[in-house]
């Protein structure tokens, strides 16, 4: 059964390029060098899951033109990955129901404190995103497309990472435990944290990246969550065939088994 994921936004937390920098006009001109904040969609037989609300949400489905979501999961409450979910209200208003937010238990609490408005009555004809939270399972069938989901480490806090079939994404990472190589092994597709060139306390770096890709051994390894470091052309020149760097508005098939029928 084949199911797609589309990248989003393939930049780092300020995005590129970032607000009062120079750049020359040869990086400028690379449309690939023009990142949004990260997020990923999975476009699965049934419907499509939302992964992370990126401050740019909204302009990155209109630019792909994605007119449904089924559901979101939100990796981590970092501001690059939630900030975009009240536009999750343009979907409520049309299908006159709340969307379901799948994350951790520790994360709902940040999307209720941040979105707080969210959560309160209001007389009818108001219309704020409302959020169903609900705890992610390890293993979850949404869209058609089974998830499984794990946590990798992103410095202090967690980051959810997820495999479908033969991808896996696991954006914001300074470790993956042992414990969930196995997840990462006999990928045709990996997208992968690799911040920036200098190494980062709570982001695998270009060179830890790269090892990492070498280990897990995917047939082919995306690099995201990118910073200005990273001028797609020249950067992908210096790689192996089997390393790219992600960008925005790429598509990735994946190969998966049809979920289990529920007996
Ligand atoms: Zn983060």
């Amino acid at each position: 059964m084949k199911s797609s994921a589309i990248i989003l936004g393939s930049g780092t937390s300020n995005g590129v390029p970032t607000l009062g920098k120079d750049y020359p006009e040869s990086f400028l001109a690379d449309p690939k060098n023009h990142r949004t904040r990260p997020s990923c969609l999975i476009q699965g037989p049934t419907g499509n899951i939302l992964v992370d609300c990126a401050p740019e949400m909204r302009l990155q489905l209109l630019r792909e033109g994605i007119k449904d979501i089924e559901a979101v999961i939100i990796t981590h409450t970092h501001a690059d990955h939630i900030m975009g979910m009240d536009d999750v209200r343009a979907f409520c208003l049309k299908y006159q129901t709340s969307i379901p937010v799948y994350t951790s238990p520790q994360y709902q609490e940040d999307i209720r404190r941040v979105f707080s408005y969210a959560f309160r009555d209001y007389p009818p004809g108001i219309w704020v995103p409302r959020l169903d939270l609900i705890d992610i399972p390890d293993q979850i069938t949404l869209g058609g497309v089974t998830f499984q989901t794990f946590w990798v480490e992103h410095g202090p806090i967690p980051c959810l990472a997820f495999r479908i079939g033969d991808f896996a994404y696991v954006t914001d990472v300074s470790h993956i435990p042992e414990s969930v190589w196995p997840n990462l092994t006999g990928l045709k597709t990996l997208v992968l944290d690799a911040v920036r060139l200098a190494p980062h306390p709570n982001h695998f770096h270009f060179e830890k990246s790269l090892q990492v890709a070498r280990e897990l051994a995917a047939e082919t390894t995306f690099f995201t969550h990118l910073s200005d470091d990273y001028d797609h052309s020249l950067t992908e020149s210096s790689l192996p065939p089997n390393i790219r760097l992600a960008y925005d508005g790429l598509k990735i098939e994946i190969n998966h088994e049809p979920p289990a029928e529920k007996t």
